[in-house]
């Protein structure tokens, strides 16, 4: 494949002829609902995919109801994303009609910083696209995300589905499995190792399978009890109610890692003391809301560090993809129907998960057959 000379792209708004139907929130008070925008016609380096599942992120439902701040209205939420290829522009090399596809949390980055050279598009320092509530360069329009018919995307943002893997389940993969993936391989989790998840949620599910598979001894902490079964049925060896202050004590000093996916502000001493001498952990939720301050002698007693890390690079997507494969590992899944995008955010918001849901766009192509 060429490089892309992506300083000589001219946005070009006229390219938007792809007429696409998909569920949008006009504001962060409103509900999703059905909207229709265009998408690019696809140049020489990009996919056309068909999408065929779009996981529901908590990261779609910060943005889609503005807790984050910074939303472009009306917001297409989705990242990830699972479909068919149905067209491939002339230079595509990767990628061909028919093959099964994703697609994550980025459609873009400058490709030439020091982040991007290193495989790691997520800290591109002239900032990654988001593929939804980013700013498409081809065409100076917002990225709009998975909840919607197709999307055409840059093939060096295109990751391949192994074969035999059930394309629901692989949905959550793309942003779930590779955000909890990067931190487990970059403070290089193994065996021998205590490694805490905090969360029993999308992210946190797949952190258990993952922490399991790269074979550390795996604790997961909740706050729901009623999660201790089927955390053990997912790889934990291990389950503290993290309100149960004894429960908590008796692991203090204790673990190598700790990955923490809580989509709310809490206390984050009631696990650093956890932690063992150098031991890390590191944050992946992303509350709309600031943690209390951790005491700075939590920290500096044991050598201890806290941490954070965003989602991983397309490399390390393929990489996470390609071992979950080799171990059988997909999302525990939930589908729905995109006209109950609505009551799935709202059980997210109670932490009513098991473990993520994903949306069959069947329903949007039945949605849109029945109004033409
Ligand atoms: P989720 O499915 O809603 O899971 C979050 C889990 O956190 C819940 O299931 C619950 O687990 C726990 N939790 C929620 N509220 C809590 C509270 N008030 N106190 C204690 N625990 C609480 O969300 P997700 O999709 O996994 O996303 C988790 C967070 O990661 C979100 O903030 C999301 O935006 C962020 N995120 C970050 C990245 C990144 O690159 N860093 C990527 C994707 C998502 P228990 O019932 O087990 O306690
Ligand atoms: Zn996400
Ligand atoms: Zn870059």
């Amino acid at each position: 494949m060429l490089p892309r000379p992506a300083e000589i792209i001219i946005p070009s708004p006229e390219n938007l002829v792809i007429k696409t139907a998909g569920y949008a929130a006009a504001s962060g008070t409103t509900p999703l609902a059905p909207f229709s925008f265009d998408r690019r016609d696809p140049g020489a380096y990009d996919v056309q995919i068909e999408i065929l599942f779009c996981g529901v992120c908590h990261s779609d439902l910060h943005t889609a109801r503005a807790e984050w701040g910074g939303t472009m209205f009306p917001i297409v939420p989705g990242h990830e994303i699972v479909g068919r290829v149905v067209r491939v522009g002339d230079h595509v090399g990767t990628f061909r009609e028919g093959d099964l596809v994703g697609v994550g949390c980025m459609v873009d980055s400058c490709q030439s910083c020091s982040a991007c050279a290193e495989g790691e598009e997520q800290y591109c320092e002239k900032g990654m696209v988001g593929t939804y509530n980013g700013i498409e360069k081809e065409t100076g329009s917002p990225t709009r995300g998975g909840y919607s018919e197709r999307i055409v995307v840059n093939e060096k943002f295109v990751l391949r589905i192994p074969d035999g893997m059930d394309p629901a389940g692989a949905a959550p993969l793309l942003c779930a499995g590779i955000t909890t993936y990067s931190p487990l391989r970059h403070w290089k989790v193994g065996p021998g190792q205590k490694v805490g998840v905090v969360g029993l949620g999308g992210l946190g599910h797949m952190g258990v399978k993952l922490a399991h598979a790269m074979g550390a001894h795996v604790v997961l902490f909740t706050t729901s009890p009623d999660k201790r079964d089927d955390a053990l049925r997912l790889g934990a060896d291990e389950v503290v109610v993290s309100k149960d202050e004894e429960a908590m004590a008796a692991h203090a000093g204790t673990f190598h890692f700790i990955l923490n996916t809580v989509a709310a502000a809490h206390n984050l001493d009631a696990f650093l003391t956890l932690l063992r001498r150098d031991g890390t952990m590191t944050l992946v939720g992303a509350p709309a809301h600031p943690h209390p301050s951790p005491g700075v002698f939590n920290l500096i007693m044991q050598r201890r560090s806290l941490a954070g890390s965003l989602i991983g690079g397309i490399a390390e997507t393929q990489e996470m993809l390609d071992f979950c494969a080799a171990h059988g590992i997909v999302s525990d899944i939930e589908i729905i129907p995109i006209q109950q995008i609505n009551e799935a955010y709202d059980r997210m918001e109670k932490g009513d998960v098991r473990y993520r849901f994903v949306i069959d766009l069947a329903s949007l192509k039945r949605e849109v057959a029945a109004a033409a």
